[in-house]
């Protein structure tokens, strides 16, 4: 199932839908008609531990009905998840991103932070003052969503509180996270989590640690590798997390980035005004975003 938030006009607030070769099908509309209580948001659907199976009934009912189908080319696309409670991010999580910026393999996963204020949708633009930052750098990371709360977690049984994947670019003011010492400011500016288009739930996406990713700056591709090369996997990360706090439905977990950032280029690669990003992971999706300053 591919779960996207959507809206008509640029005031309305997002609501949750699920594309399908017909069209768009308004959760909340389409399982009001079939009987079950859907809330508009997908965090209000996510909260609901019955989630996946009324979904499914609603998407049933749409299809037989089609009632709650929309016409995609009269909706514009925010991010799936919007309002996470977290935004929880891993540094150093491929091996060779790790070499290129002459850092240790970590024995423990490097977890930090984006202020959930830095989400932003597949249709928005990164925007940010020069002045206020003259490094920005991008970086392709497969991104978990949270199915359920999530605390004190053994790996094996972490996917299951996994709803499924997005595709993130955790944007990098790279001035201000190396030289604040802590990376949080750099990190969470606002418009700096572009993620979409979709949430695809983790039954359609099949080995999360076995997917291509790479991201191209104005269609150079700048970054190619695997998820295979992933340090810490998926259930490592969320089991992680969770002996720490608690992982809330709807919080969004950053994997890391393969090689090939800008910064560490020779000569690097900076990002200005008018390049376009697009961050691509095998199965999930496809980002693409416009750069602009203000
Ligand atoms: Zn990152």
């Amino acid at each position: 199932m591919r779960i996207g938030q959507y809206r008509t006009t640029d005031d309305e607030s997002p609501w949750t839908g699920v594309a399908t070769d017909a069209g768009v099908i308004d959760l909340s509309t389409a399982g009001a008609a079939a009987g079950v209580d859907i809330g508009p948001k997908t965090s209000d659907l996510l909260a609901d531990w019955e989630w996946r199976r009324k979904a499914d009934l609603a998407v049933e009912y749409a299809e037989e009905t089609g009632v709650g189908l929309r016409d995609p080319a009269e909706l514009d696309r925010a991010a799936p998840v919007d309002d996470p409670r977290k935004v929880v991010c891993v540094g150093l999580n491929y091996r060779d991103h790790a070499e290129e910026g002459d850092n240790p393999i970590p024995d423990d996963p490097v977890l930090f932070s984006k202020f959930p204020t830095s989400v932003v949708g597949p249709e928005d633009a990164v925007r940010w003052d020069p002045e206020y930052t003259e490094k920005v750098d991008y970086e392709a990371e497969l991104v978990a969503v949270i199915g359920e709360e999530t605390r004190r977690v053994d790996p094996d049984e972490a996917m299951e509180h996994v709803a499924g994947f997005t595709v993130g670019n955790d944007v990098s003011a790279r001035d201000l996270q190396h030289g604040d010492g802590q990376w949080v400011r750099g990190k969470s500016l606002d418009t700096f989590a572009p993620t979409g288009p979709d949430l695809v739930t983790t039954d359609e996406v099949g080995d999360p640690h076995d997917l291509d990713i790479f991201a191209e700056v104005n269609g150079e591709r700048l970054q190619e590798s695997s998820t295979e090369n992933l340090i810490f996997g998926v259930d490592d990360l969320i089991s992680f997390c969770s002996q720490a706090f608690t992982l809330k439905p709807g919080d969004l977990v950053f994997t890391g980035t393969p090689p090939g950032v800008g910064v560490y280029r020779e000569p690097p690669v900076l990002l200005g005004d008018g390049d376009e990003v697009t961050v691509g992971v095998e199965g999930v999706g496809e980002l693409t975003t416009e750069f602009e300053t203000e």
